[in-house]
């Protein structure tokens, strides 16, 4: 760890940064920052664009930079690599502990080069509760990469969401901690938070019938499903939790200060979720006007995850998916941009800004769904930090586009600056970690 860290405060110069809670950018902020803290002691704006000259010496200018808050990723998973190199079957069965540890520490340098300085990773997928240590790793210094937020396993009902093999002789790794009933999902709950999950995550719905018609090539030579079902490949989702369980489970986290994600596919799923009070929707993907007016109703965020759509669903359905999620905005639904980034690699992150800027939506939104939405999705006053903006005592995370994304959106990809509290982890587009 090699990050420049001054011990006195410091001020970084900015010509233009961004403000989420007003939708736009501020001329002329400069940012006094505490290296003890992390976080931001004082913001003031300029009288003019010039800057002290000579610059003390711990002072940083970025005024030939367009600055933002550090940006976060609303739907992550650390420990995955793109399905396109490994199926995620074979990640989650033959990886070795060691080697996803150890691809996860390149995701973590990876996101943090990209200017993401915040993680809601929502699950290891096979790792049991390997993302606390990783997260506290990172807490402690010894790994550089986003702050993270962990969920361990999701909670699913029997059979829900597991590894499917066909050889019921061979034992792999659990995907989800089972969880039945109203005091069975409240003892689930109590195990996540005893692992040491930030956020508690739960499958509304699941393609939990998939074990009638198997998928061709599981493994080589293995041989296709003749004369398949009327519904296709589309895949059917099911509800996996009743609206008592949901409910139970909203109520034990949210007691516990502890903020609950809903994976949930079908207008069905999105409905009872919302409705049972979860803080995020993650997917949601299926076009559903209802399903809308509900999260609006219920304040919900909505996570599209348009970056993992983009690669897994059929061009129609993302086509589909591009609209609801214009539609969402339209309607007044909060959104955060979470790419579940794992399936897709990390350091493209920035792919889930790019679709919804596509979508139509208004670019200043965006920047706000990717810095001050995230924050909120991740528990908002529950994290214990501020962070997504920068203000008197937020963390100091920041990003310094070359270009600005208002008539430039391929500026996003150019990160030439990045600082995750209060500590320089990229400058003039070089890693210092
Ligand atoms: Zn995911």
């Amino acid at each position: 760890m090699s990050c420049p860290y001054p011990t006195e405060a410091f001020t970084i110069h900015t010509s233009l940064l961004f403000a989420p809670h007003l939708k736009t950018f501020l001329p002329n902020i400069s940012i006094l920052i505490s290296p003890a803290t992390g976080l931001v002691v004082r913001t003031y704006t300029r009288s003019t664009p010039s800057i002290p000259s000579p610059l003390p010496l711990l002072d940083i200018d970025l005024t030939h930079l367009v600055v933002l808050p550090g940006f976060v990723d609303a739907h992550t998973h650390i420990f995955l690599h793109p399905y396109a190199e490994t199926p995620a079957l074979h990640q989650i069965l033959h990886e070795s502990l060691v080697e996803r540890t150890l691809r996860a520490a390149n995701h973590a340098r990876a996101a943090l080069s990209a200017g993401y300085t915040t993680y809601r990773d929502l699950g290891t997928e096979g790792l049991g509760a390997a993302d606390v240590g990783l997260r506290d790793a990172i807490n402690r210094g010894i790994l550089a990469g986003p702050r993270l937020f962990v969920a361990t396993e999701p909670l699913a009902s029997s059979g829900g969401y597991v590894l499917r093999v066909e050889n019921g002789n061979v034992r792999v790794p659990r995907l989800a901690d089972e969880a039945d009933g109203v005091d069975g999902v409240r003892a689930g709950v109590r195990r996540r938070l005893a692992a040491g999950a930030d956020v508690v995550k739960f499958y509304a719905d699941q393609e939990k019938r998939n074990a009638r018609y198997p998928e061709t090539e599981t493994w080589p030579g293995a041989l296709g499903v003749r004369y398949k079902p009327d519904w296709g490949d589309k895949p059917k989702h099911y509800l996996l939790f009743s609206e008592a369980e949901m409910r139970a489970i909203v109520n034990e986290a949210h007691e516990a200060e502890c903020p609950v994600a809903a994976h949930a596919s079908s207008p069905a799923a999105v409905i009872r979720a919302a409705r049972a009070g979860v803080d995020t929707v993650e997917h949601g993907q299926e076009p559903s006007d209802e399903a809308l007016e509900v999260m609006k109703e219920m304040g919900t965020i909505f996570v599209p995850t348009l970056t993992v759509m983009e690669e897994e669903v059929p061009e129609e359905v993302v086509g589909s998916m591009y609209q609801h999620t214009y539609n969402a905005w339209k309607v007044g639904v909060k959104l955060a941009c979470g790419g579940d980034i794992g399936p897709v690699a990390h350091g493209e992150n920035v792919r889930e800004l790019e679709l919804m800027i596509a979508a139509g939506i208004p670019v200043e939104d965006v920047m706000t769904s990717a810095t001050l939405h995230g924050w909120e999705a991740c528990g908002g006053a529950w994290c214990g930090r501020k962070f997504g903006w920068l203000d008197v005592g937020c963390a100091a995370d920041l990003v310094g586009l070359k270009g600005d994304p208002r008539d430039d959106v391929e500026s996003l990809r150019r990160v030439e600056f990045v600082m995750k509290d209060g500590r320089v982890c990229k400058m003039d587009n070089k890693l210092t970690i």
